[in-house]
């Protein structure tokens, strides 16, 4: 599939020239910091998840990125040293699914020395084989996206006929590996999984885990999405609340995407992420790197800055520096606050290239 991206060269980026950043603070249009990274370090899946690579649009006549398309390791990990020098602290592995990239333990043991806080979002298919290279490699912390623990419905959302026990598997994995407490990312769709709500509450309570509620999101072209498959996350704590009682904590840090609450006879915790009900664009402090090196300042753009050619055309560090700050800086990004039934339905980037 073919994206639209704008050129970014040292002299110009959206048609003005590139000032030299100058070391100070980075901000946004609306005065937002510059903090987490996240790497789309492959556009393929073995899943086919209902709301993310719907099976007739990801089928096999569907056209994945070539191999000398996407960044090498050594690309990923010089432009992450350059993020981290314009202030990230925080750099998400993700795709596609990431344990599909050959050798990611190796990638991790490359990024771990810039010091960013380094984790990795992943359906959880492959965690037993890899979770104990990625923590010997420095990764510090997992996502496993798990959507139903009921045999049927998780089948029928990762449409790869995918069993729960191995995801399962995967967690505990991570979990002997050290990576305790794993987040555990589920999607939530009306008539799908809603009626599951309180059993993964149940499931995951007192686990040592933390279990978030994502509200299924309008990203991509592709997935169908209707604002009346929403399950809002207020309903979604209202029904968790009736069966055990929940109070709201404090965020970890400015610009968390979760809400989070607190099982009140201290079985742990859960996170609501709404992306759609209660957008949180003001605090949204990311800035999103393709698998084949295009620059995305909103998980819902339309286009991106393809700061590939630039690498690959022989620019110093410094020059990518700044070039990668005039994007930030000129960046306006609030769609989840403004959206409409219309701009849900313009074209936008498949998550599974931008990264999730
Ligand atoms: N393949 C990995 C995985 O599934 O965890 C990483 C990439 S995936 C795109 C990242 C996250 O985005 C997952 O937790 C997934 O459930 C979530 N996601 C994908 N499509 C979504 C949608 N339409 N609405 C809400 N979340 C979505
Ligand atoms: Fe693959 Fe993750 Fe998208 Fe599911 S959500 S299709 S596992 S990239
Ligand atoms: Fe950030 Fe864009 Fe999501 Fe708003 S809609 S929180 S700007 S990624």
């Amino acid at each position: 599939m073919s994206h639209k991206v704008i050129p970014i060269s040292r002299r110009s980026v959206l048609g003005a020239p590139v000032p030299r950043h100058d070391g100070g603070a980075l901000a946004d249009t609306l005065g937002r910091p510059m903090r987490d990274l996240r790497i789309s370090v492959t556009d393929r899946c073995n899943f086919r998840c209902t709301y993310c690579m719907p099976r007739e649009v990801f089928d096999a006549g569907y056209k994945f990125l070539a191999h000398e398309a996407i960044l090498s390791f050594e690309e990923i990990t010089r432009l992450a040293g350059i993020f981290v020098g314009l202030g990230v602290k925080k750099i998400r592995l993700t795709g596609g699914e990431p344990l599909l990239r050959k050798d990611l333990p190796r990638l991790v043991e490359m990024l771990a020395p810039l010091g960013a806080d380094l984790t990795l979002t992943t359906n959880g298919s492959s965690l037993v084989k890899h979770a104990a290279a990625l923590k010997l490699a420095g990764l510090n912390r997992i996502t496993v996206s798990l959507d139903s623990l009921d045999e049927a419905t998780f089948r029928a959302m990762n449409d790869a006929d995918f069993p729960v026990a191995k995801v399962l598997d995967g967690i505990a994995a991570a979990a002997n590996a050290g990576f305790s407490p794993v987040k555990i990312n589920m999607v939530v769709k009306r008539g799908v999984n809603g009626d599951q709500i309180v059993d993964a509450a149940r499931y995951w309570r007192d686990s040592g885990h933390i279990l978030r509620f994502i509200e299924f999101m309008d990203v991509g072209s592709t997935n169908g999405w209707r604002m009346d498959d929403v399950i809002p996350s207020a309903e979604v704590v209202r029904r968790i609340g009736e069966a055990f009682p929940l109070e709201p904590i404090a965020a970890n840090y400015a610009g968390e995407v979760a809400g989070r609450w607190r099982y009140r006879d201290g079985a742990g915790e859960v996170g609501v992420i709404s992306s759609v009900t209660q957008a949180f664009c003001r605090d949204c402090n990311r800035m999103r790197l393709s698998t084949e090196g295009s620059l995305y300042t909103c998980l819902f753009a339309q286009q991106g800055y393809d700061l590939k050619s630039l690498l690959r055309g022989g620019a110093d560090d410094d020059a990518i520096r700044d070039s990668i700050a005039a994007v930030w800086r000129a960046r306006g990004d609030r769609y989840s606050e403004n959206r409409t039934a219309e701009t849900a339905k313009k074209p936008k980037v498949e998550m599974s290239y931008i990264g999730g």
